[in-house]
């Protein structure tokens, strides 16, 4: 850790013992000595690693223990502007909460390592004196015109304004008539404008953004938005952004599904005249660099991003908001296990700016720091311009089955049919991709299980596959049962949006039907044409996964079907009430956003379920609170602490043994239970085998400590890898 007392300014002069963090998935800072020109903290430096170069950043203070002899030095500084204290502080943060190595928290700020590389100029031509033997040409001498009376231009620009080849211009550079010279890069980003009026907001939503705005600039703070789908969570938070700008300071807003945005993006420009800077991992390379440099520029001012957005360079970051704050697309679970909600918090805390957390179901986490006082709540209670929430009703379907073969239920298919009379958009939701998710053998019960996973194989039947949804692999249907041998004896089990789609075509044959799903709609262009499409009544029936469920507003959709609302609950994890009641009523807000007023039909087996209940009943409350009871009843999250570890490795006898070792080695502490090791659900993952502990701790108890302890107590053997998260939300 650097010392600031020690060292003020953090700069160190030629000859000095300084740290430098690599940005290596293993590693931590190691000593070098500075070379011949000082360094400061944060500066992109190069040095020499084994028989390679590495580009690292200066950390601080060295640690001292590596041989003078033995010591190298930094070999140059890169002209990139230095990684901003706030993110280093960051970074370290980050690496200490999750228990991931500091390089591989640095690593995902150092995403993109050519934009560390100085910006190419623009080659550009202009005039030169004229050589003396200088053939001239009716196309060449059009050529110098032109040039004279312009500023320099690229030689197929020239060419352009010239109406000749750019082979012309090529030649008179090479006669010398015409010379070289470098352009700097004019912005890549337009910068929003903060004093273009937005709408005009309602009593209720300008009193939310007077609170925003005034927090902008006063130090740091959490807010949290509480309101209903179409309750105008965006045009408040906009206000937010727009002071942040006009205080000169940078703006951050994360959201679930970056890559789905369009009709986000569209009210942006709408507000603030231009087009934000968008992260998000499908980002063309080129594109990524320029935008990477432009957030570390500080020409970037407002980025919309993906949770990896967090880690960009901001030198003036003065706000981060986190719309739809409940959603688990925040957490990643792989490599460095963050929830980029909570983190989001963390840099703003660092900064000492606010953040503001929105969501029409903040999650349990969220409502606990509002009860402790450490968030404010924003209140906006009604939807805007008087359009009602819709009406929720269930379907039982022990009641009211389907007929054999089908899954939608009679009265769900009569509302559809009267919805479309009507000339009104209609929504079938269901959370799962593909046609069926198992297929069988009628002959034999004989099941198609992917051969690296604990999973069955879910049919694609548009892509004629069947595919593990957990690793990718897949196989075309086989002629003959594996087992049996039978032939055509593959019968598919249960639907997905494929199956359902195919069933809607069957249903409402008149209808103009359109699946969405993320393998159906692959990338942001087809998304947002999707989208329009939907916008502009050029579909009446919308078939989709959760990607439907984010955040669009379709004036015309005015019935939404959820055909299998006990799907989230099953498999039991602790989140599972609490994510179905959030997803299906992000999902119910898509009905009814204008005048026309919508309704929701759920298809389930449990009726009387907690959250069925909730849904039909809309008291949201106190289905939360008694969710926030049963939890604190059993000390489990908010109200305690979790992490869980995951072991996996090729042999399952050498897993199994380190697994007994680590568990006889957990140190016991008042406070800490071990619960574990047991097989994961997913047992078996892309040909690991897994074994899980979960470790549940009291609130109030040093978890990353006793963890650190733990483990460092009994390294793990070669080929068996430990993966630690800690707020676990996946328990597979
Ligand atoms: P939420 O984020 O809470 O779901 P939005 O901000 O998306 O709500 O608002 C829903 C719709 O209502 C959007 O089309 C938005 O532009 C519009 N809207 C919200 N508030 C106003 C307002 N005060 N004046 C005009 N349109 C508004
Ligand atoms: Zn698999």
């Amino acid at each position: 850790m650097p010392s600031a007392a020690a060292n003020p300014a953090l700069t160190y002069a030629p000859g000095e013992r300084v740290a430098i963090l690599l940005p290596l998935p293993l590693g931590g800072a190691y000593d070098y000595r500075v070379g011949e020109r000082p360094l400061a903290a944060g500066d992109f430096v190069t040095v020499p690693l084994g028989r390679r170069e590495a580009v690292g950043v200066v950390w601080g203070a060295a640690a001292g223990d590596v041989d003078s002899a033995r010591l190298r030095s930094v070999l140059a500084r890169l002209e990139a502007p230095p990684l901003p204290e706030a993110s280093r502080r960051f970074i370290d943060w980050v690496a200490a909460y999750t228990l991931a190595p500091r390089g591989a928290v640095l690593k995902m700020a150092m995403s993109v390592p050519a934009a560390l590389e100085p910006a190419a100029a623009i080659a550009a031509c202009r005039l030169a004196a004229a050589p003396p033997d200088l053939k001239l040409t009716p196309a060449r001498r059009r050529v110098l015109e032109t040039a004279a009376g312009l500023p320099p231009l690229a030689a197929a620009e020239l060419a352009r304004e010239a109406g000749v080849g750019v082979a012309v211009v090529k030649g008179l550079l090479a006669a010398g008539a015409l010379e070289p010279v470098a352009l700097p890069r004019p912005p890549v980003f337009d910068r929003p404008r903060p004093d273009r009026r937005g709408v005009a907001l309602s009593p209720a939503q300008g009193e939310a953004a007077a609170a925003l705005a005034a927090a902008v600039g006063s130090g740091f703070s959490v807010m949290v938005i509480d309101g209903v789908t179409g309750s105008g969570k965006t045009e408040v938070y906009f206000e937010a952004v727009a002071e942040a700008l006009a205080q000169g300071r940078q703006a951050l807003v994360l959201l679930p599904e970056i890559a789905l945005s369009a009709q986000w993006l569209g009210r942006f420009r709408h507000r603030f005249g231009c087009e934000p800077a968008v992260w998000h991992s499908e980002l063309a390379d080129g594109r990524r660099r320029d935008t990477w440099r432009a957030v570390a520029s500080g020409e970037a001012r407002v980025v919309v991003g993906a949770r990896s957005a967090l880690f960009l360079p901001f030198p003036e970051l003065g706000l981060i908001v986190v719309d739809e704050e409940h959603d688990g697309a925040f957490k990643q679970e792989d490599r460095v296990c963050y929830h980029a909600r909570d983190m989001a918090v963390v840099r703003a805390r660092l900064g000492g700016i606010p953040a503001v957390l929105a969501s029409a179901t903040p999650s349990l986490e969220t409502l606990a720091n509002v009860r402790g006082g450490r968030y404010r709540l924003l209140h906006l209670p009604d939807r805007h311009a008087g359009a009602a929430l819709p009406g929720i009703g269930l379907v039982d379907l022990r009641r009211h089955p389907p007929p054999r073969g089908f899954f939608l239920a009679p009265p769900l298919v009569a509302a559809v049919e009267e919805t479309l009379a009507a000339g009104e958009q209609a929504m079938l939701f269901l959370n799962r991709r593909g046609y069926a998710p198992l297929t069988l053998c009628r002959g034999c019960g004989h099941r198609l299980q992917c051969p690296h996973c604990t999973a069955w194989l879910v049919e694609h039947r548009l892509a004629g596959r069947l595919v593990c949804h957990h690793c990718g692999h897949y196989i075309k249907l086989p002629p003959a049962c594996p087992s049996c041998a039978a032939e055509d004896s593959f019968a598919a089990c249960g639907p997905g949006v494929e199956r359902i789609a195919e069933e809607a075509a069957h249903r409402f044959p008149a209808a103009r039907i359109a699946l969405m799903a993320s393998d159906t709609v692959a990338g942001p262009h087809a998304a947002a044409e999707f989208v329009r499409r939907v916008a502009d009544h050029e579909i009446d029936l919308l078939i989709g996964t959760q990607i439907v469920a984010k955040g669009y507003h379709f004036p015309m959709l005015t019935l939404v079907g959820v055909v299998d609302a006990d799907l989230g609950l099953e498999g039991g994890d602790l989140r599972a009430g609490e994510r179905t009641h959030q997803l299906l009523s992000q999902v119910a807000g898509r009905a009814g956003r204008a005048e026309r007023p919508g309704r929701v039909l759920l298809q389930t087996f449990q009726p009387e379920h907690p959250v069925m209940r909730a849904l039909v009943s809309g008291d949201r409350d106190a289905f939360v609170a008694a969710e926030a009871e049963s939890r604190a009843a059993a000390g489990m999250p908010p109200y305690g602490r979790l992490a869980a570890l995951v072991l996996s490795g090729p042999d399952p006898a050498r897993l199994d043994s380190f697994a007994r070792a680590l568990a006889r080695s957990a140190p016991r502490t008042e406070g800490v239970e071990v619960i574990g090791p047991a097989p994961a659900p997913m047992a078996l993952l892309r040909g690991r085998h897994r074994r899980r502990f979960l470790v549940k701790a009291r609130k109030n108890l040093n978890l990353q400590t006793w963890l650190r302890d733990w483990l460092s107590a009994s390294p793990a053997p070669s080929g068996i890898r430990v993966q630690v998260d800690v707020d676990p939300y996946s328990f597979l």
